[in-house]
């Protein structure tokens, strides 16, 4: 069995020449279960070097491997093996296989360690980013509340509605009546066609809490950097939490910025489409002021009341119906 891991230094070699000047390392120098004796370290290289983990028959593997692990052997000699071979070869049960699950660990830690302080390091920007960025979300929820609260409740519920089924599309019914005669009398008969109006843009920005909850996030990490600098007189426990916090702030900064650029595409989205979403007059006059300004025509909400009659009578004439319905 070999060395626990944890207690000694892995080495990390990043060029085969620094593996090549250990003192005891040996090209082609076979890696069975009997010679075994610890993991020295790990490697990564630009080019691929082949695996000498011996087969049962007595050859080497030969698999070539740009990372994976050095070994030493009984003999105080050293060679290398490829990332998956203990496993492939020697099984779960293998020393070579534990040791190297242990020499993970051990290399997954140092990395989170030393991206912790990396991180630590910034403390300062990513306090100032994460204040920055609270600010721009809360702006930015500001103008979506602005203006669905600008055009009214029915136009919001139908928004919101539409945000949470996931279903972009504003669609509209086009009726069309038939007149016809049936033994001497007069008959209708109405058919319904659906037309797509448009699709909304950045419809997933609606939704409240994502705001609350990467608000609340942002706000932990940033307590995170401030706690980090009395790390020394905390407990463990604490340490690694403010750690676990720190470690997410670029993934939430990312998330932050990716709810701004939906907020932006919600707001960018082309007023046409939200002429078809309510009945409630009062609301559709203020988007259809919102729309024909957008078509180039400045004027007030009664000027756009016309504007859409005679924007609908264009649109029935296209599609050959009489009438255009709102389709919920
Ligand atoms: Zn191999």
């Amino acid at each position: 069995m070999g060395t626990p891991i944890t207690t000694i230094e892995l080495l990390s070699f990043d060029g085969f020449d620094q593996i090549a000047a250990l003192p005891g390392y040996r090209p082609d120098n076979p890696l069975c279960q009997e010679n075994y004796h610890k993991i020295l370290g790990w490697y990564r290289f630009p080019e691929k070097r082949t695996c000498c983990v011996q087969r049962p028959g007595g050859t080497l593997c030969g698999t070539p491997h740009n990372h994976g692990w050095v070994a030493e052997l009984k003999d105080a000699s050293v060679t290398i093996l490829g990332a998956d071979c203990a496993n492939d070869k020697f099984g779960a049960d293998s020393a070579v296989f534990k040791d190297i699950g242990l020499a993970l660990n051990a290399k997954r830690e140092r990395e989170r360690q030393q991206k912790l302080a990396h991180l630590l390091g910034q403390g300062v920007e990513y306090e100032q980013r994460l204040r920055d960025a609270i600010a721009q979300l809360k702006a930015a929820r500001r103008g979506i509340d602005e203006f669905l609260d600008g055009v009214g409740a029915n136009f919001r519920s139908r928004i919101e509605s539409m945000a949470k089924s996931g279903n972009a599309s504003v669609v509209v019914e086009g009726i069309k009546t038939r007149h016809y005669k049936e033994n001497g009398k007069r008959k209708q008969e109405n058919s319904v066609i659906k037309h797509v109006v448009g699709s909304l843009h950045g419809l997933a920005a609606i939704d409240r809490q994502q705001f609350v909850s990467l608000t609340v996030e942002m706000q932990h990490i940033r307590v995170a950097f401030i706690d980090a600098k009395a790390t020394g007189s905390l407990s463990r426990t604490l340490r690694s939490e403010i750690a676990r916090r720190i470690e997410q702030c670029d993934s939430v900064l990312m998330r932050a910025g990716q709810l701004e650029i939906m907020v932006a595409r919600f707001l960018d989205n082309s007023a046409w489409p939200y002429c078809f979403l309510t009945d409630d007059r009062s609301e559709r006059s203020k988007v259809a002021k919102l729309a024909m300004k957008h078509s180039g025509v400045e004027g007030s909400r009664e000027h756009a009341k016309t504007w859409l009659l005679l924007e609908e009578a264009e649109l029935c004439q296209q599609l050959g119906v009489e009438r255009i319905r709102i389709d919920r």
